[in-house]
């Protein structure tokens, strides 16, 4: 076992199922993320684009060995609005949102939470996570989950390991069909992502808890308005 989560294990005992997340996520939430980076990471969902076809779901659960049961990326359907045979359907993406104030982060006992600071991805370290669930109680956005197979916290960490690492972008955003899906770094100007955001407005999720997230949603033309 990892020396840091013998210690952490040791330190805490059987109190810790008496510890208030809650006090915890109080904290003030810090700006952890990559400041002094050239890089940081960031995605668009385009629900304009997405077709509701699932292939980011399935290239996700292939590359990065995701068990069948849990989920590190959902495709959301809502609708159908209008009438038929005038009827649409809203998608919207949810999963991580590589908060730069992440609560997360702030209540992990041992680490295992953190922002890489060199990219600004929010990632796990499996060897330094006890599978307290603090992190999971944590997160607004509910996108955290135990991991049934390796027993700890999971998510998605933009591929860093699977497919970053080899120069390629994340296999959601390669499966898709219709481009809804763009990655890139937020500090350069010339790229796809910055264009993008320049070009079309957006919205993120829950900005009003001050996470600061980095998922931005091309809101879809279609779904939201009820009359
Ligand atoms: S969305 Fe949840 S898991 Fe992801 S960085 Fe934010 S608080 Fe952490
Ligand atoms: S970036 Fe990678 S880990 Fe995240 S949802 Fe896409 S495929 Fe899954
Ligand atoms: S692969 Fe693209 S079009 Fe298909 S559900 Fe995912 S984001 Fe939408």
């Amino acid at each position: 076992m990892d020396t840091s989560k013998r210690r952490f294990l040791k330190g805490c005992g059987g109190a810790i199922a008496g510890v208030s997340v809650y006090s915890m996520t109080r904290q003030p939430l810090a700006r952890d993320a990559a400041e002094e980076s050239e890089v940081k990471y960031a995605m668009l969902h385009d629900e304009n684009l997405c077709i509701g076809c699932n292939a980011c779901e399935d290239a996700c659960r292939e590359v990065n060995q995701v068990p069948i049961g849990v989920s590190r990326v959902d495709i959301v359907r809502t609708g159908p609005f209008g009438e038929y045979p005038e009827q649409s359907y809203r998608f919207s993406r949810h999963s991580c949102q590589h908060c730069e104030a992440a609560p997360c982060v702030k209540v992990c006992p041992t680490g295992a939470a953190y922002i890489d600071k060199e990219t600004g991805i929010v990632a796990v370290n499996e060897d330094r996570c006890v599978g307290c669930q603090y992190c999971i109680a944590a997160c607004p956005y509910q996108i955290r989950f135990i991991n049934p197979v390796t027993k700890v916290a999971d998510k998605c960490d933009f591929c860093q390991q699977s497919q970053l690492t080899r120069g390629l972008q994340p296999a959601c955003v390669l499966a898709c069909p219709t481009e809804a899906l763009v990655f890139g770094n937020l500090k350069d100007p010339n790229s796809a992502l910055v264009k993008t955001l320049k070009s079309k407005p957006t919205y993120r999720q829950k900005v009003d808890l001050g996470t600061r997230p980095k998922l931005f949603h091309v809101r879809t033309v279609d779904g939201e308005i009820v009359l």
